[in-house]
């Protein structure tokens, strides 16, 4: 094409971006070897398997296939590097992060392109978005390394953390796991993808060039199933950060039950894009592109689900269509070509295969006219209308270039529809009402919501799921306390109640007596009060029909409670839905009902005190001390409650970022055994005062310190169903909590078998854990026995993207 011709036809001619300096780096370096302690080596299996570029079908480079063998000898390595890195001031791991992002910044061209030959993508989202967003991660963590001193008091780093992510952003992602983990104090051993490992290798060389200090930072490249698993389960590993499937996360949530090994998961989505029709629509239409076509929508976050109000539905779907028909699909490397390859022959297949079933259950599919390349896997951008909500290209995560359409009349029908999935990743909001936006972004179950643009990420606004798109933040504050722990928890355990129990000089007391302090005798509450279970408000018989004994550390029975089984626990939890509302009430609200709790409790204290002796056999001096501190913390949790709050991001754009904690929704928790009232009011007054509502398993041996609270609750303005109590086998009935669908985060504080239990149940529904794994906590204590760590465990964080101007 000459020149002349392009000024006539204006056409796009062909603007290439050269491939050979990085495919000069290859061939010098290949094959490749694993990255151990700053060392290139051979991989144990002898190995190697083939990196394809997806555009051409053809190889690319010859990569090492790692093996248990292998993991082992990287978490060694990053064994003893722990022991000096965790070890150095945040301001000297500042500045090693600092000089990983400079680094970064010189080599962008060589990552840019090396990411688009191996991944497929086009070479102007991996120049103008992956790399820059790459080195911005490493800078804004080398802040977090110098100021973790100062902002994060209390908490060390893990340890040793395995990694692992997908092939859809590789070096993203790696800067998003690799950047607060060393920024934190830890060390890490990373697997990338099997089909993009290329620009880890070349960030490895980056590590050797800066000098970070050796078993640092390892890199494993091979196959899920020997470096993956090995890493999953790998006795040595205090953490596992993934970014994946919901179906692998599920199954490393299985694997790491009862482990100890702390988690995070980044999983699938099915993220909505709501259109009401007074948006801009031509905005909205360069919306959809970046939702769904970036990537080739191989995106976690895609917007692949368009909500479309209805009087708008057939003008906006026309001006999508032209707009498709204009996008450039092609050479990745073209910068003029806006959607690149599919990864992989088997994604494509997947992919047609998804399509194939949309258009058999009757949805109408919709392609531009033109043709994608024949070489290479390709596929065009794809539109579905006429969709049924209940369908399967509705509901299962596609994770290709295509997008399904579907109408809603009123914005409550929005909601109900942008909520109709199992996923909770993100959203996009389009209006330019801002009262309504605003008033939607909440309502919708998702960890980013943007409003009036989409696919915005930054270092600065944390990023992930709720729901079975799964827990944990990466980027923000908040990412930060997915590798740090605090600080007591590996010293050593202060007495607890066990050792106290045993202490006990029992044989001066009499059978029914105990003796106050100051010598006085008194009576034991009397054994008549037979407490039933308490859900939705109600004292209810158990529906077993059955009551169990309630005996003193002497064998002698005090008392009965209710023993519940499935069937309470299914109506505790219903009872705890059907009181959601405490959430939209105000904070000012839950904070008033906590200190009246206080109150109320007050007034009963040396009732409350006596049952505690009966129960544990502790002094009378000891419990009235449980009470007092049941009712300080109370009242910390009341000022918590208006207190507890979010930040607003800057990122580098015009607007800014809400970063909003929400609560979880419904959480069961297990109380633990020891201290049966202040272990009660420790989890229960977090979680209420953040909004959640929860169903308690309290103690088993000392229940009646729990059941003592009902008429507490009764009188203290606590809306019905906001605290359901259900008394038994705590085991058995956190066991039927954690599999419960209806709830959204369990707690558990228990055996280590109990734990895991729990933790390796609650991968149905992938509701978040909190297990105590068999350790005890000091409760009385401030630093173990409340604070930010139950807070933080009883929200997740929303991030709410508002660009302005016009
Ligand atoms: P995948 O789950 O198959 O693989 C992800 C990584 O896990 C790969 O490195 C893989 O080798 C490894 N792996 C697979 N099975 C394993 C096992 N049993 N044990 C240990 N490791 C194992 O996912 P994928 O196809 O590579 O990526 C696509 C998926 O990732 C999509 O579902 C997408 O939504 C999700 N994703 C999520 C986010 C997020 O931030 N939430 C970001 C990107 C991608
Ligand atoms: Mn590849």
């Amino acid at each position: 094409m000459s020149v002349m011709d392009i000024f006539e036809t204006m056409e796009y001619g062909p603007a290439p971006e050269a491939s050979s300096p990085a495919l000069a780096w290859i061939k010098e370096r290949q094959p490749f070897g694993l990255f151990i302690n700053n060392q290139w080596t051979k991989p144990t299996s002898g190995r190697y398997l083939e990196s394809v570029n997806p555009a051409t079908g053809k190889s690319l480079a010859q990569v090492a296939s790692g093996n248990s063998a292998d993991v082992d000898t990287a978490v060694a390595a990053a064994r003893r590097a722990f022991e000096t890195w965790s070890q150095l001031a945040g301001h000297t791991r500042a500045r090693y992060l600092y000089a990983l992002a400079r680094q970064i910044q010189k080599h962008a061209r060589l990552l840019a392109v090396l990411e688009s030959l191996d991944n497929g993508k086009s070479i102007r989202e991996t120049r103008d978005l992956d790399i820059p967003l790459v080195a911005r991660h490493f800078y804004y963590h080398a802040g977090w390394a110098q100021l973790m001193a100062s902002e994060l008091p209390g908490y060390q780093p893990i340890g040793v953390v395995g990694q692992i992510i997908p092939w859809n952003f590789p070096l993203l992602m790696l800067a998003w796991k690799i950047a607060p983990a060393l920024a934190m104090g830890n060390t890490i051993v990373l697997k990338p993808a099997r089909y993009t490992s290329l620009t880890a290798l070349k960030f490895a060389e980056i590590v050797q060039e800066i000098g970070l200090p050796p078993g640092v930072v390892n890199v494993v490249t091979g196959e899920a199933s020997r470096v993956g698993e090995a890493l999953v389960r790998h006795p040595d590993v205090n953490k596992i950060a993934f970014t994946g499937s919901t179906d692998v996360g599920r199954s490393i949530r299985r694997a790491t039950a009862g482990s100890g090994k702390k988690l995070s998961l980044e999983l699938g989505g099915k993220s909505p894009f709501v259109v009401f029709d007074d948006a801009d629509l031509d905005s909205v239409v360069e919306g959809v592109v970046d939702a769904i076509w970036f990537n080739q929508g191989q995106v976690c976050c895609a917007g692949s689900r368009l909500l479309i109000q209805e009087n708008i539905e057939q003008l906006l779907i026309r001006k999508l269509r032209a707009r498709m028909e204009k996008l450039r699909l092609g050479d990745p490397l073209d910068k003029a070509v806006d959607m690149g390859a599919i990864v992989s022959p088997v994604q494509l297949r997947e992919i047609q295969r998804l399509v194939e079933q949309g258009v058999a259950e009757g949805a109408q599919k919709w392609q531009p006219s033109w043709a994608c390349p024949t070489e290479g896997s390709f596929f065009p951008p794809t539109l579905f209308t006429h969709v049924s909500p209940a369908s399967s290209i509705a509901q299962v995560e596609i994770f290709g270039p295509v997008v399904v359409a579907m109408s809603f009349r009123t914005p409550e029908e929005a909601v109900a529809l942008a909520n109709n999935t199992r996923y909770g990743l993100a959203a996009s909001v389009w209006s330019d009402n801002i009262n309504l936006a605003l008033d939607i972004a909440p309502k919708i179950k998702a960890g980013s919501v943007w409003i009036n643009c989409t696919n915005m990420f930054d270092a600065s606004s944390g990023f992930g799921g709720y729901r079975e798109s799964g827990f944990g933040r990466e980027g923000g504050k908040e990412g930060l306390y997915e590798y740090v722990r605090p600080a007591w928890k590996t010293e050593t355990v202060r007495p607890t109640a066990e050792s106290i129990l045993i202490a006990k000089d029992s044989t001066t007391e009499e059978e029914d007596e105990v003796s106050a302090s100051d010598g006085t005798r008194f009576a034991l509450p009397a054994i008549d009060r037979t407490p039933k279970l308490f859900i939705g408000g109600k004292q209810v018989r158990p529906d077993s029909g059955y009551s169990r004994d309630v005996y003193d550390v002497h064998g002698h029975r005090i008392g009965e409670v209710g023993e519940g089984n499935r069937k309470d626990i299914r109506n505790a939890v219903e009872a705890a839905h059907a009181a959601r509302s405490w959430s939209a009430g105000t904070t000012h609200n839950r904070a008033q009902i906590l200190y009246y709790i206080a109150e109320n409790l007050a007034s009963r204290e040396d009732e409350f005190t006596r049952r505690i002796v009966q129960q544990t056999n502790r002094t009378y001096e000891d419990a009235f001390n449980e009470v007092q501190v049941t009712l300080s913390r109370l009242f910390s949790y009341a000022a918590w409650a208006d207190k507890f709050e979010g930040i607003v991001h800057r990122p580098p754009m015009r607007g800014v970022v809400l970063a909003m904690p929400e609560p979880m929704g419904v959480i069961g928790v297990a109380c633990p055994e020891p201290y049966p009232l202040l272990g009660f009011v420790s989890l229960v007054a977090p979680a209420i005062a953040m909004g959640n509502t929860v169903i308690v398993v309290p103690s088993q041996q000392s229940p009646l310190s729990a059941t003592d609270c009902y008429q507490v609750f009764e009188t203290s303005d606590l809306p019905s169903g906001v605290v359901n109590i259900v008394t038994g086998e705590r085991d058995v009935l956190s066991q039927v909590l954690a599999e419960h669908d209806d709830v959204d985060a369990i707690w558990y504080f228990g055996s280590a078998e109990g734990s895991k239990r729990v933790e390796f149940a609650s991968a149905g529904n992938m509701k978040r854990t909190w297990v105590s794994n068999g350790h005890e906590r000091d409760w009385l204590d401030t630093v173990q026995g409340e604070g930010q760590e139950f807070l933080r465990e009883a929200t997740q964080m929303k991030n709410i993207w508002v660009p302005y101007g016009e």
